[in-house]
């Protein structure tokens, strides 16, 4: 038995499915999980010593590879300064001023530790400004873990084949109206149903928790002019997009300006981080300037402070990663949409800038009914040849590839000769397992 095997066999013991975040698991795969013992650049090597490629970046964080020295070193030093103050730090203000600067709707910001807390406080923020309650998101779209957004969730709740989540309760999730993405219309008729009751509609700008969606002319003006219209607040959930299409994030890149949104995953460059932001009469509404309640012993914690400004400030000052990062997407796309052409495969390659996704379907993929057309199986067949390869890309169909400034066009061709190898076999024919449709 491997390493990786052996402590999976001791974490199943005592962790929930051996793992700490579902998607890890390599359930909708197929095969065993790999435990990582260290990572740097483009590359991570697992606890027997096998390196892959990898295409995850840790889910987004690693917009500058792994383990980039500035950011470690960044990191190391505050923590000889103090793991945490239960105090306001520097690194804070820093922080917030950088966020303010580089993102069109915030004029204030407050730190929190994740994501999913980051989209939850900004659903109350959202409510307690406007005094409604109902939220609309989009079927497919991802807002972590906090319970009225458990409802259509795209990727982990997606590829465990549970549509929703048990423990949720129903007063939880009454309020949350799903609209599909990409279809105005579909907003328009929630509106109409339920008039001056709508706090917040809440979008992945690029959708990519189910697969790589992205949103088609129009659609997020779209929903800016019907949020404007029913005041109702537009919230941009860019903790995937926000510092990846661009240092001003989705809302900079396709020119459209939320009230309010959210970050994660980059903005801690790898450590637990999360932010919530926009509007300066809207933020007043948080505690203690106002009556929405939200707090964290460890928000803004100085450690997490560090290593996020380390790498947001490298980003800021080379305005060039992001023209490398996205050419080289553009390059993966064009390049791989060419091998599917050439050999036939019953593929669609979505995606931008640095996000894509390779779909086993032969539909065009625009919103959640169509991606959800993927062969999951010819999927899981790919996954796990391009691993016997050393290439490591997310153990899920829905779920993007991540590139980062460490990626060379070495490694896109890597990937591409893999992929095209795949598609060579025929194993990627749908129907020669009948898993769905
Ligand atoms: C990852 C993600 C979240 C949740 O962030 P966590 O840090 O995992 O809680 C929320 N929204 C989007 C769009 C995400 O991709």
């Amino acid at each position: 038995m491997g390493r990786s095997e052996e402590l999976f066999e001791r974490a199943k013991k005592v962790i929930p499915g051996g793992v700490n975040s579902p998607v890890r698991a390599f359930q909708a795969v197929g095969g065993k999980p790999r435990f990582i013992a260290c990572a740097g650049g483009a590359k991570m090597t697992d606890a027997d010593g096998n390196t892959y490629l990898d295409f995850v970046g840790s889910w987004g964080p690693m917009i500058l590879g792994h383990s980039h020295p500035a950011v470690t070193e960044a990191a190391v030093k505050a923590a000889e300064r103090g793991l945490s103050f239960g105090a306001s730090c520097e690194a804070e203000v820093e922080m917030a001023e950088l966020i303010c600067r580089a993102v069109p709707s915030v004029e204030m910001v407050r730190m929190v530790n994740s994501g999913t807390e980051a989209v939850m406080s900004a659903l109350r923020a959202a409510r307690g400004y406007t005094g409604r309650d109902k939220i609309v998101k989009f079927e497919g779209c991802y807002h972590g873990h906090c319970d009225p957004m458990l409802v259509k969730a795209g990727s982990g709740v997606m590829t465990g084949g549970v549509p929703d989540s048990a423990g949720v309760p129903k007063g939880c999730a009454a309020d949350t109206l799903t609209a599909a993405y990409n279809d105005l219309g579909s907003v328009e008729r929630l509106f109409a149903e339920f008039p001056g009751q709508i706090a917040a509609v809440i979008v992945e700008p690029v959708a990519a928790n189910m697969g790589v969606v992205v949103p088609e002319e129009g659609f997020l003006s779209g929903l800016r002019s019907i949020c404007t219209r029913e005041r109702a607040l537009l919230i941009f959930d860019e903790v995937i997009t926000g510092f990846r299409l661009g240092f001003a994030g989705a809302q900079g890149y396709y020119g459209v300006t939320p009230d309010l949104c959210t970050f994660g995953k980059i903005i801690g460059a790898g450590m637990p981080v999360g932010a919530y932001g926009g509007r300066r009469e809207v933020m007043e509404v948080v505690a203690p300037l106002g009556r929405v309640y939200q707090a964290g012993t460890l928000s803004g914690n100085p450690v997490a402070m560090a290593a996020g400004l380390a790498a947001l400030r490298i980003l800021r000052d080379h305005p060039d990663i992001y023209d490398k990062v996205n050419r080289l997407g553009d390059f993966f796309r064009a390049e791989l949409g060419k091998r599917i052409e050439r050999l036939g495969a019953p593929c669609r390659v979505t995606g931008v800038g640095s996000l894509s996704c390779l779909f086993f379907t032969g539909e065009p993929v625009r919103d959640y009914a169509s991606a959800k057309t993927s062969d999951t199986e010819a999927f899981g067949r790919y996954f796990r040849h391009m691993l016997d390869r050393g290439i490591y890309v997310a153990p899920s169909q829905f779920e993007a590839l991540f590139l980062s400034a460490a990626h060379k066009k070495e490694d896109i061709e890597r990937i591409l000769a893999a992929a095209e190898e795949y598609f060579e076999t025929g194993n990627c024919e749908i129907g020669n397992c009948g898993n769905i449709r």
